[in-house]
């Protein structure tokens, strides 16, 4: 995207953001791709529901200043981890939406498949351990993360979400907002009915061959699991409560692919 379509676009956003409740003050920041390796992102300090032309600075891969005025954004390193980590990736929004770092604070995991539409489109949303924010250790703890997921929450911060460009970041920001809302409202009328395996497993195969997803996560498209978390694919009643967080959803350690494939075939009944 040109840049002048990218500062528009990327104020827009923002202003979303701001809109929709999924930051305040002067949390968040939003970068994108510009053309020549360049990049786009907002300026440290600034109000994102009062954001101007002025509030975006443009940086290079290495996040040193080429121009704009301010400073970038402290969080700008795992904005350029994400951008290392996923070629296909075209832009980042990082919010906290409420509901969802609650989520996070509570220990209650969002890597689960509850909404169809979600695990088809979106997978599941794994929550990374906690480091301090605007840390190289913060963007080092999300890289394998950022890998394969479009949207991860951070333990007590928030999310960061990837896309092909702005809207769809944002897009997938909403939605994972959105899902957090309808959990907690469902857990509130007194629990969140989980998909059964394999209905999830169904689903988000055809999610990654028919929308595409992380290129990480589509190689995984017709293995058993689909990419998804054993927490998600696993026969056994989860937990409702003080579910694991960090690793769920996130890369599978070679020593629970076997567990996992006989997870899933024992819930199709087949072993
Ligand atoms: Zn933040």
């Amino acid at each position: 995207m040109h840049e002048r379509a990218a500062r528009q676009m990327m104020i827009r956003v923002a202003h979303l953001c701001y809109d929709r409740g999924l930051l305040v003050a002067m949390d968040g920041n939003l970068s994108c791709r510009l053309p020549g390796g360049e990049f786009l992102c907002t300026r440290a300090g600034c109000h994102k529901g009062l954001i101007t032309d002025e509030d975006l600075i443009v940086v290079d891969r290495a996040g040193r200043k080429l121009r704009g005025l301010g400073e970038p954004t402290s969080e700008l390193r795992m904005h350029l981890a994400a951008y290392e980590e996923r070629p296909d990736v075209g832009a980042v929004v990082h919010a906290h939406p409420p509901v969802a770092v609650a989520f996070t604070i509570a220990d209650v995991s969002l890597a689960r498949c509850v909404l169809p539409e979600v695990v088809l489109t979106l997978g599941v949303v794994p929550t990374v351990p906690y480091r301090t924010t605007g840390t190289e250790a913060l963007a080092e703890v999300l890289r394998p993360y950022l890998r394969a997921h479009d949207a991860v929450m951070m333990d007590r911060h928030g999310a960061v979400c990837l896309g092909a460009d702005l809207l769809r970041a944002f897009c997938n920001l909403e939605t994972l907002e959105h899902t957090a809302k309808i959990i907690k409202a469902a857990r509130d009328l007194g629990g969140a009915k989980e998909l059964p395996a394999e209905e999830s497993v169904k689903l988000r195969s055809l999610g990654l061959n028919r929308y595409g997803g992380p290129p990480e996560a589509v190689l995984k498209a017709d293995a058993p699991g689909a990419d998804l978390p054993a927490a998600c694919t696993c026969a056994a009643p989860a937990p409702t409560a003080a579910a694991p967080v960090g690793p769920a959803g996130g890369p599978q350690p070679d020593a629970q692919v076997e567990a996992l494939v006989a997870a899933v075939l024992r819930a199709m009944g087949r072993a």
